[in-house]
């Protein structure tokens, strides 16, 4: 792990550090609000992006990071609309995006995710790749509504399409497209911080990514702004090249494989070398491996 760096993995895969790693680096950290919109706003702490969007229907958030960090949201937000969020949508069931679910739905907002994700929620998770594990969440914590393939919100004038991207980071992640305003929060289907996190342990897979890259695309255009899971803002052109990356990576894999390269022979190979990775790119060549394999 000693290649990891850490001001990248506090906005990666930030359960990789122990929880009380996280509590000492939290309490100096400020919530950052940008406005996309006069109603949409994207907000940074220490996990993933999270989304809000105000109106008279109240506020609705997208993702929470750290339980730790909740106080801290909140007061963000309340810059924004002085009721509590009455809408919280979790776009897959990582710590870095939910951990702050119980305090949220402590202050009455209604948490929604895909199925798999809130399934995931009910129970002790652990990726072994990273040695990281993540305890079954407090009943108050899990979404109360749930859907499958897709689900509309229509809240502050805007209509929310969230939308499943089938076996793409995890085997629940949700994006959240804001049709009017043409905003688009893409969960960690797409982060900018190289080579992604695919949890195949828990139903991710590169051909999921790909696909859900590609789902992504057709519902967007030049002009929409992009919240990705980690990483700044971004537009259509970073996701395209996002996923040149991805197919790049995975054609080069294939070709090792059909040329009957064992695991060791295709990790030698470094077929992802040329690629900014902020975790071992080992690991991730060994993901994708196993993902082509089955
Ligand atoms: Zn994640």
């Amino acid at each position: 792990m000693q290649r990891i760096s850490f001001t990248v993995l506090t906005g990666l895969l930030s359960f990789v550090i122990s929880s009380s790693t996280i509590g000492q680096n939290m309490d100096s950290l400020k919530i950052k609000t940008t406005p996309i919109s006069a109603n949409i706003f994207m907000l940074e702490g220490q996990g993933g992006n999270m989304a809000a969007i105000n109106g008279k229907d109240g506020l609705v958030l997208i993702d929470d990071e750290y339980a730790p960090l909740s106080e801290k949201i909140k007061t963000a937000l309340h810059a924004i609309n002085s009721k509590p969020a009455r809408f919280l949508i979790n776009t897959h069931f990582h710590i870095d995006h939910t951990g702050g679910n119980k305090n949220f739905a402590g202050d009455g907002a209604i948490i929604v995710a895909q199925e798999n994700s809130r399934r995931r929620m009910t129970i002790d998770q652990f990726i072994t790749a990273f040695k990281i594990a993540q305890k079954a969440s407090d009943p108050d914590a899990l979404p109360k509504i749930t859907f499958t393939d897709s689900l509309r919100l229509y809240l502050n004038n805007e209509t929310l399409q969230v939308i499943h991207i089938k076996n793409a980071h995890t085997d629940g992640d949700a994006i959240i497209f804001f049709k009017e305003s043409n905003v688009l929060h893409a969960g960690d289907v797409f982060v900018r911080y190289g080579l992604p996190l695919i949890d195949q342990e828990h139903g991710g897979s590169i051909d999921g990514m790909i696909n859900g890259v590609k789902q992504i695309l057709l519902l967007i255009n030049e002009h929409t702004v992009i919240i990705p899971g980690h990483g700044g803002l971004a537009k259509m052109k970073d996701l395209q090249d996002y996923l040149q990356m991805l197919e790049t990576i995975r054609s080069r894999i294939v070709k090792l494989m059909n040329g009957g390269k064992t695991l060791k022979e295709v990790i030698a190979a470094k077929p992802v070398d040329d690629f900014p990775a902020a975790f071992l790119r080992e690991v991730f060549v060994e993901t994708v491996y196993n993902s082509l394999k089955k």
